[in-house]
C-alpha cells in the first residue's frame, strides 16, 4: 500500500506522473497548478453543472462523475476511483474538504494501488475524532483546553465536569466542525437543555451524538501552526496563521505571522509541535489548531489536510506546500531543515464568498464582469471567469484574495487597495465586509481576538 502518511510507510520512491483531483474550485485550480509546475499530467473530476469550471478547463483530462449534488458527484467514492483507474492516474489529491479528511476513502484509494496525496487512514480517523485527537494531543505532550477526560455521556457527568473546570463551558461535537456543533453553556441551569440541543445538532450534522466539554475561552486568538512531515522521519513547522477573524466561528480573514507571537514564543511552541508529530509518526501536510490566550497555547484540533488558508504560509515562507505534499507522497525527502524556513514577509488573505453581507446566505449567480486585482504582492486563487455562473451546490467561497507586503502596515494597505480593485459584477460578496474591517482600528492595532468581528458587528448595526 502506498501512502503519503504514516501508519503505512511508502516503501519507496515512486514518481507521480498524473494525479486526479478530487475536488473542485479554487482549490483543485490551486492543486493543478503545483502539477504542471512540477511536470505532472492532471485529471479533473466534475459534476454535470461544472462542466464548464475552470478546473476542468485547465486539466489536462477531465471525468463527469455525477449529477450536480455533492452526494452524488465529489462524495462519490466509486466513480472517483473508477475515474482514477480507467485515467491511468498514479496518485489522488483530495483538496479541501469533501472527502479530504474521510479515512475510508484514503483506504479504498490504496487498496486499489494509488497513492493517496495525505496522512494514513489511521491518523485521518484519529484526528477527524475531537474526543480521540484532545486525548492523544495529551499522551504526546500538547497544552490543550481544561474540559472533561473524554466523552461526556449524562448530564450529571458534563455538571461535574462544568463545575470543575469553571463556568462558561464549551460543548463540542467529537465529530464537529466548519464551527458546528457547539454550544455555550453559562451555567448549571443550562446544562440539560445545551446537551440535548447539542447533541441533536451533532446527530443530524455529523451522524454522531458524542460530545465533550471545554472551558469557553473568554478572549483567545486562534493560532494554527502548518507542518510538513517527510516518510524518512523529517518534521518542520512553517510557522503560525493567526486566525482570529471569524463570523460564527467561520474564518473569514488569516494573516501571518501573528502579530501576538515573539520568534522565542513561536520556536518555543513549534518545537514541541515537531516532536509530538516525530512521536505520532504523521507524514504529509497537516495544520494543528491552538486557542491563545494571556500568553498560554491550548490545542483544539489538528486537520490532517491542506487547508483553505495554506497560501498565507506559502507567502510568508516562499514554500510550496501542495508540492511538498505531492513530493511527499512520491517518498521523497524534504529538501529543507527547521533552520532554512524564514518568515521574512507579512500576508493576509481575505476569504471572498458569494453571499448576503449582512444576512450572510450564500448568493450564487452569474458573474457577467470580473475584473481581479493585480500588481505587487496580489495573489487571487479563483476559479471566476466572466460567464461563469458560481451553482448553488457547493461552498460559497469564490476566491481567496492573498497579499503579501513586507510590513504588516504595508500588507493592509495593499490589501485595502486591492479589495477596492476586484470587481465580481453583479455577484453579492463580502468584499465590503472585509473593507470595513481593515479600517477598523482594532484591526489596524492587531489588537483583536475570536469574538472581536462579531462584537464590532453589533456595536456598528
Ligand atoms: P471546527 O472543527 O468546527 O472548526 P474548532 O474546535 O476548530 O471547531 O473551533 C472553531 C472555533 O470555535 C475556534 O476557532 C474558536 O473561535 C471557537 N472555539 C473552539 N473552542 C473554543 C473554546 N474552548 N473557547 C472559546 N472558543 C472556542
Amino acid at each position: 500500500m502506498l501512502f503519503a502518511g504514516g501508519g503505512v510507510r511508502t516503501s519507496g520512491m515512486k514518481q507521480i506522473k498524473k494525479v486526479l483531483i478530487a475536488n473542485r474550485g479554487e482549490i483543485a485550480l490551486r492543486i493543478n497548478r503545483a502539477c504542471h509546475d512540477m511536470g505532472i499530467e492532471t485529471v479533473a473530476v466534475h459534476s454535470k453543472i461544472d462542466e464548464s469550471a475552470m478546473h476542468v478547463r485547465l486539466a489536462d483530462a477531465a471525468v463527469c462523475i455525477g449529477p450536480n449534488e455533492s452526494a452524488k458527484s465529489y462524495l462519490n467514492q466509486p466513480a472517483i476511483l473508477m475515474a482514477a483507474l480507467m485515467s491511468g492516474t498514479d496518485a489522488v489529491h483530495p483538496g479541501v474538504g469533501f472527502l479530504a479528511e474521510d479515512a475510508g476513502f484514503a483506504q479504498k484509494v490504496a487498496s486499489h494501488g494509488l497513492i493517496f496525496v495525505g496522512p494514513s487512514p489511521e491518523h485521518i480517523r484519529m484526528m477527524g475524532d475531537k474526543v480521540e485527537a484532545r486525548a492523544k494531543a495529551v499522551e504526546l505532550g500538547l497544552p490543550v483546553v481544561p474540559g472533561s477526560d473524554g466523552v461526556i455521556k449524562t448530564v450529571e457527568e458534563a455538571k461535574r465536569v462544568a463545575a470543575e473546570v469553571g463556568y462558561p463551558v464549551l460543548m463540542k461535537a467529537a465529530g464537529g466542525g466548519g464551527g458546528r456543533g457547539m454550544r455555550v453553556i453559562e451555567n448549571a441551569g443550562d446544562v440539560a437543555d445545551s446537551m440535548k440541543a447539542c447533541q441533536v445538532e451533532a446527530l443530524a450534522a455529523f451522524g454522531d451524538d458524542t460530545v465533550f466539554i471545554e472551558k469557553y475561552l473568554s478572549h483567545p486568538r486562534h493560532i494554527e501552526f502548518q507542518i510538513l512531515a517527510d516518510s524518512h522521519g523529517n518534521v518542520i513547522h512553517l510557522g503560525e496563521r493567526d486566525c482570529s477573524i471569524q463570523r460564527r466561528h467561520q474564518k473569514i480573514i488569516e494573516e501571518g505571522p501573528s502579530i501576538v507571537l515573539t520568534p522565542e514564543k513561536r520556536n518555543k511552541i513549534g518545537g514541541i509541535i515537531v516532536d509530538a508529530l516525530k512521536k505520532l509518526g504523521y507524514l504529509g501536510a497537516g495544520t494543528l489548531e491552538f486557542l491563545y490566550q494571556d500568553g498560554e497555547f491550548y490545542f483544539i484540533e489538528m486537520n490532517t489536510r491542506l487547508q483553505v488558508e495554506h497560501p498565507v504560509t506559502e507567502s510568508i515562507t516562499g514554500i510550496d506546500i501542495v508540492r511538498h505534499q505531492l513530493r511527499i507522497a512520491g517518498g521523497e525527502s524534504l529538501p529543507y531543515r527547521q533552520e532554512h524556513v524564514r518568515i521574512e514577509k507579512h500576508c493576509i488573505e481575505c476569504r471572498i464568498n458569494a453571499e448576503d453581507p449582512i444576512s450572510l446566505v450564500p448568493r450564487p449567480g452569474k458573474v457577467t464582469d470580473y475584473l481581479a486585482p493585480g500588481g505587487i504582492g496580489v495573489r487571487v486563487d479563483s476559479a471566476l471567469y466572466a460567464g461563469y455562473s458560481v451553482p448553488p451546490y457547493y461552498d460559497n467561497l469564490v476566491a481567496k484574495l492573498v497579499i503579501t507586503g513586507r510590513t504588516r502596515e504595508q500588507c493592509i494597505a495593499r490589501t485595502r487597495r486591492a479589495l477596492k480593485e476586484y470587481f465580481i459584477g453583479p455577484l453579492q460578496t463580502n468584499i465590503p465586509l472585509h473593507l470595513r474591517i481593515l479600517e477598523q482600528p482594532e484591526f489596524i492595532s492587531g489588537d483583536y481576538n475570536i469574538h472581536w468581528l462579531e462584537r464590532m458587528l453589533e456595536r456598528q448595526s
